[in-house]
């Protein structure tokens, strides 16, 4: 058996949308834009939604709408996706990482105080595997020092922490829709704010700095082309009105795997959120003991056809980081130690149940051969 690490659930409904666009005059700038916009603002319960090319696409307008440039430092997490630090260096600011609770997986907020300086413009939190960040302690610390919360939800589209969205805590979210997210454009993302200045700021940055006038060749600042075209909001906006769907499907595999691995020795599930947390499935993440070695297990399973990843190597170990901000090894023991010990397995909307029994079988006889 072949399981794949992520696969988008295309059904004839977004197909039929697509078409529908390719038949139409409009194939940017258009109907499916404002109509998504909308449909996402709605959803998610911001005010605005300014849709964009990529997730990296709407953090990096995000930075760069708030004034947020060189030397300002932003408390961040080091265990991530790249883009969630990446986005402050387009800017020339500074990422000041701190580490993770070693539950959670997200930034632990009593080591985020410590880390306010003069130069601290924002805390960017990730919402790390589709688990909300601990909000009401982020929310606290950044009121009480008058300095913004910026969220990269875009793992966690429809996640909720105490009934509110992921992505609506701080000044702003983000979401992000590459293929392997909850749901997808092709490529895309969205910055949403309550902020009518910065929305109206990303709105002209994504679109080469034009203001609202209709001029074409006025340009009042500078400006990106992070445009999402007819076809991708389309897309998105049919998968969008299947989100619900898509969510509980992903929370039945998660609840499959976690029967099935609950128990066996030197596998630890992903942390279980509190009563607080409604947790967006957006990958199965499973950690093993430190007796295992866990490149033999990688090399098992995708052998045996089981797609797997090591997800996340720490981002401050990434080599231009290293070189650019001194980062190295030991500086984030938590982060470092989860970061050796992750593996994450095949998960997708449509996965089965014999595809979830087929993935644990060959991972358990991994950890079999793999112990050291
Ligand atoms: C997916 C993702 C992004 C955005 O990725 P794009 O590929 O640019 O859409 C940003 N941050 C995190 C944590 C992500 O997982």
């Amino acid at each position: 058996m072949e399981v794949p690490l992520s696969a988008p659930d295309i059904t004839k409904k977004e197909i039929e949308a697509v078409l529908d666009v390719l038949r139409s005059n409009y194939l940017s700038l258009g109907p499916k834009l404002s109509a998504f916009e909308e449909a996402i603002a709605s959803y998610s319960g911001a005010s605005f939604a300014v849709a964009v090319n990529s997730g990296t696409s709407a953090l990096h307008l995000i930075v760069r709408g708030l004034g947020i440039g060189p030397g300002d430092e932003v408390i961040t997490t080091p265990f991530s996706f790249v883009a969630s630090s990446n986005c402050l260096l387009f800017e020339r600011a500074v990422p000041v990482f701190v580490d993770i609770d070693p539950n959670t997986l997200n930034i632990a907020p009593e080591k985020v105080e410590s880390a306010i300086t003069s130069r601290t413009k924002a805390v960017l939190a990730v919402d790390v595997f589709g688990l909300p960040a601990d909000y009401d302690a982020l929310v606290e610390i950044t009121t009480r020092h008058n300095i913004l919360l910026i969220e990269d939800s875009c793992e966690a589209l429809g996640s909720t922490y105490k009934g509110q969205m992921a992505g609506t805590f701080g000044i702003a979210g983000a979401y992000a829709f590459y293929p392997n997210k909850q749901i997808t454009a092709g490529e895309g993302g969205v910055v949403i704010t309550d902020d009518e200045q910065l929305a109206a700021a990303c709105r002209s940055m994504r679109n080469q700095g034009r203001d609202n006038s209709g001029d074409w060749l006025a340009h009042q600042r500078l400006g990106f082309n992070y445009r999402l075209d007819e076809m991708s909001c389309a897309l998105a906006l049919a998968q969008l009105e299947r989100l619900d769907e898509i969510l509980q499907k992903r929370s039945q595999v998660a609840e499959w795997y976690n029967n099935r691995l609950r128990g066996l020795s030197d596998v630890a599930t992903p942390c279980v959120p509190s009563n607080d947390v409604e947790i967006s499935w957006f990958v199965y993440v499973v950690r093993l003991s430190p007796e295992v070695d866990r490149q033999r297990v990688l090399s098992y399973l995708n052998g045996h056809g089981v797609q797997s990843k090591a997800y996340f190597p720490p981002i401050h170990l990434q080599p231009f980081y290293r070189s650019l901000l001194g980062y190295k090894e030991g500086d984030f023991p938590v982060t470092e130690q989860v970061a050796a010990s992750t593996v994450a397995l095949p998960f997708f909307t449509r996965m089965t149940e014999d595809q979830v029994e087929y993935v644990c079988q060959v991972l358990q006889e991994a950890i079999c051969k793999a112990h050291r």
